[in-house]
């Protein structure tokens, strides 16, 4: 046991992203920090690496995409990152009287994408609904973010503040499916929309769960649009170390956190090598259940993780079966068997614990938009990284048997891409050592035991609506305006993507956490 005698002002458990960002808002505010990660890397789920040896291919392993982190943050941290915009919003191969075609949606509405919508659906009328809903949550996404980095406000509060009730109701308070149904008649274009809200997310598209997911992914920066983050999301890790490192927090790797106590003065955390650290806040950036563990408290209740995320090296993009350029179709998002009708019975059949099939995923390739994580031979030989996020793979299908399953599961998501391609992607990976090629595959149990997401959920736990309901507000009518980071125990914030307003990329949750301490301590001095 070693007794380390400093008491900090905060201890910032967990150093993923957002563990970051709370450490360098309290240490530029001037508190002493000392930050506690459990693995060798800082990091957690927004880590860059080479994951095939052979290849120079710096390849964001887990989160791989840009939205939800505001400007307001990039500014005030002195964060230099850059993230570029992605031409193409969309493209989806479909399979229509026997011919081969796909919907292509631009970023911007363009004619393309008007032709699209035509040829899918026999007229303008799913294109210009389309418009309209997207048209009227541009508008509530603009009013509604800056909201994310201050206090809470109640629903009815918000609701008033934001003035636009109809696609309030749309969001917050009707089933996305029932919405997506009354406004949508195609199948696929219904499914290219409820994908936002099955991201990550193990519900049916008439779950208010649903709504939560799809609000965060349609918000971000005030915007929702999801950008490629230039150099990979390693670039964003770094940086954040850099600024930490350099406004003084001390910070130490290796040094899972394993016990907790608190009293009236403080904290007192214990680290699984035996150090013992003491300071008078403790921000918890890693799961709230992990917390809940430490305290001695039931662990609160939470979808398991549901996703499949696939990491390839392709030594050129496969040609699609449609005839669309591979160089378009990829730029975007490439969804997959993912129409309205097959995501629910995808959703039907791994709640039965059958592997769906065919498996609903989407394809990224970052390589398109930015080279800059290829070596530059690898660029010029015209290789492309590919990242595949299969839809509906509970972490509960591969409690069994999780290597075997692991592969029925990458072999279904192959043969569910495989449908659309006239190259087969086996024909197109790049090679590796010993006969293998440069796949690596990570179900949501990988991601429990590699960066400690509970049970695979890639937002630490159930998202909540950014706003408190009437009851948590008549509960929490103290002097101090909550934040969405406050515990029960008054030294003990949490501060990861499972505070409200957490989950993905942000760091809004590291933001407010280091808000509501600051502000506490304010009205102490
Ligand atoms: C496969 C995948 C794909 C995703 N894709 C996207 C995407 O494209 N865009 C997006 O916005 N979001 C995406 N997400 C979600 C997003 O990455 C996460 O919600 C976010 O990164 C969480 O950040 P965090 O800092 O709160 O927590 P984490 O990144 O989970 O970091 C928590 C850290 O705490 C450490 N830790 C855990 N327990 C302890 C302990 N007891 N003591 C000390 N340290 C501890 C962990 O090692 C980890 O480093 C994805 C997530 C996954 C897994």
């Amino acid at each position: 046991m070693k007794e380390h005698h400093k008491k900090y002002d905060v201890i910032v458990a967990g150093g993923g992203h957002n563990g970051l960002v709370a450490a360098s808002y309290l240490a530029m505010a001037g508190k002493s920090v000392l930050l506690l990660e459990a693995q060798d890397d800082l990091g957690g789920a927004t880590a860059s690496v080479q994951p095939f040896p052979e290849y120079e291919a710096n390849v964001s392993r887990y989160s791989y995409l840009v939205s939800l982190l505001p400007d307001q943050i990039v500014r005030d941290l002195g964060i230099n990152f850059r993230t570029l915009e992605r031409p193409v919003a969309s493209y989806t191969p479909f399979q229509q009287d026997g011919r081969d075609d796909g919907l292509l949606v631009s970023s911007e509405w363009d004619d393309p994408t008007a032709a699209s919508f035509r040829r899918l659906t026999g007229s303008d009328r799913e294109g210009q609904a389309w418009r309209e809903f997207y048209g009227g949550i541009a508008e509530l996404a603009r009013r509604l973010a800056p909201s994310l980095l201050q206090p809470l406000r109640t629903a009815a509060e918000l609701k008033s503040a934001i003035g636009l009730p109809d696609i309030w109701r749309q969001l917050m308070e009707v089933p996305i499916g029932t919405v997506i149904r009354d406004q949508f008649h195609d199948d696929l274009v219904r499914g290219v929309v409820l994908t936002d809200a099955l991201i990550g997310t193990f519900v049916s598209a008439d779950d208010l769960q649903a709504n939560r997911c799809f609000l965060y992914h349609l918000i971000g920066n005030g915007t929702g649009q999801w950008r490629v983050p230039q150099g990979g999301m390693g670039v964003l890790v770094k940086e954040l170390s850099r600024i930490a490192a350099l406004q003084g927090v001390e910070i130490q790797r290796q040094s899972r956190v394993t016990a907790l106590e608190t009293g009236p003065m403080g904290v007192r955390v214990e680290t699984e090598s035996g150090s013992r650290f003491t300071a008078h806040d403790l921000l918890f950036a890693a799961a709230p259940q992990h917390l809940a563990r430490l305290r001695g408290r039931p662990v609160p209740d939470s979808l398991e993780g549901s996703q499949l995320k696939i990491n390839m090296l392709l030594s050129r993009l496969p040609r699609l079966k449609s005839g669309a350029d591979p160089r378009t179709a990829f730029a975007g998002t490439f969804h997959v068997n993912e129409s309205y009708s097959q995501l629910e019975t995808a959703w039907t059949s791994a709640r039965n614990g059958v592997m769906p099939q065919p498996m609903p995923l989407e394809l990224y390739c970052h390589t398109l938009t930015d080279p800059t994580i290829l070596s530059p031979e690898l660029h010029a030989k015209g290789f492309h990284t590919l990242t595949l996020f299969g839809l509906h793979t509970p972490a509960s299908l591969f409690d069994t048997d999780p290597v075997s399953t692991k592969t029925r599961a990458m072999e279904a998501a192959i043969a569910s891409l495989n449908q659309y391609l006239l190259d087969p992607i086996e024909s197109v990976l790049a090679p590796c050592q010993q006969g293998t090629f440069a796949i690596e595959v990570k179900s949501p149990l990988d991601l429990e035991k590699d960066i400690s997401l509970p049970r695979g959920n890639i937002f630490h736990r159930d998202l909540d609506f950014p706003f408190l309901t009437e009851d948590e507000h008549a509960v929490g009518s103290r002097d101090l305006p909550l934040w969405g980071a406050e515990t029960d125990d008054p030294h003990i914030y949490l501060a990861g993507a499972g505070a409200r307003r957490g989950g993905g990329v942000s760091g809004i949750a590291g933001h407010n956490a280091a808000m509501a301490m600051l502000a506490k301590s304010a009205s102490h001095s």
